[in-house]
């Protein structure tokens, strides 16, 4: 989604667009292409971007199963204070759990033998074990998923998150001064910052793949604005920078489609971890998990 005429604006207010709402059809076409163009671009993270890659492209293959199914229509009020996309609904939804079944079915074969044994252990979770484990995990508990685990439950819950968004009616209210540091359809943080072409800043959110106007010049953390920094490797990750907050103390990676069209927010977050390491030695931390990244709990 973040190339921005794939994705469509929702309640555009003046002549800023408040929202972009993913689209199900080329976001993750979009994105393994981008981890496998990515995978060449940086030896040392090849095996585990192109990873990365194959899970994408079973989420592509499900979310065209499910665009062919009939879906009542619902509206999803966007008020900018209680996100409209309840978790607790999401977790009731089965289309997770059976895009969980077929991404763990799907990537067995293909799979190195340590990635084979998580995806076994996962396996012979029953549906009450399951939801119980990604309930925890939507609270950044990765205890009953396991940091291993974690990326398979994410990529089925995102998935249904992405699906439901992009397939209800959203009504945006405007409103000014309220909090935006997280998204304002399902509530969760935003995996990096993405500059559109035209220089506006929007976040890009981890679960449902949404992207929400901030202002630049706003921590996307803690919404301060005092002491915010960039920091950048320039030649190795031209269209990426850092944006670090020193009344929080984290950062958040800001990628600019200005220096690269095709940069995408959860592949380009991925394959920058020298910019990480770069900002923990600055005593920075992340303000945001990457999908393919868990810490442990
Ligand atoms: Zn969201
Ligand atoms: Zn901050």
């Amino acid at each position: 989604m973040s190339n921005v005429s794939s994705s469509t604006p929702a309640g555009a207010i003046g002549s800023i667009a408040p929202l972009f709402l993913p689209n199900p059809v080329t976001l993750y076409e979009t994105r393994a292409r981008r981890l496998c163009a990515l995978a060449e671009y940086e030896p040392p993270l090849r095996d585990y971007l192109s990873f990365a890659a194959q899970v994408v492209m079973v989420q592509q293959a499900l979310s065209r199963q499910d665009s062919d199914a009939p879906m009542p229509t619902t509206t999803l009020h966007v008020d900018w204070v209680t996100p409209p996309l309840s978790m607790a609904r999401l977790l009731q939804d089965s289309f997770w759990q059976e895009s969980l079944t077929t991404l763990l079915a799907a990537l067995s074969p293909h799979v190195p033998t340590p990635v084979q044994t998580v995806l076994g252990r996962l396996k012979k979770l029953d549906t009450v074990q399951r939801t119980s484990a990604a309930r925890a995990l939507l609270d950044n508990d990765t205890s009953l998923t396991g940091s291993d685990g974690a990326p398979f439950f994410w990529a089925a819950l995102s998935l249904t998150a992405m699906q439901r968004v992009a397939r209800s009616k959203i009504v945006v209210d405007e409103k000014s001064g309220a909090e935006r540091h997280l998204c304002p359809l399902c509530g969760n943080a935003p995996v990096a910052s993405i500059v559109h072409p035209d220089g506006l800043r929007y976040l890009h959110c981890r679960l449902c793949e949404s992207e929400w106007h901030v202002v630049r010049a706003l921590c996307s953390n803690c919404e301060g604005s005092r002491d915010i920094d960039y920091w950048s490797l320039e030649k190795q990750f031209p269209a990426i920078k850092a944006e670090s907050c020193g009344e929080c103390h984290s950062y958040l990676k800001i990628l600019y489609q200005k220096d690269d069209k095709d940069v995408d927010a959860v592949a380009d977050d991925l394959a920058s971890l020298a910019l990480d390491a770069r900002l923990e030695d600055e005593g920075f931390s992340r303000s945001s998990i990457n999908p393919f990244l868990f810490p442990s709990s």
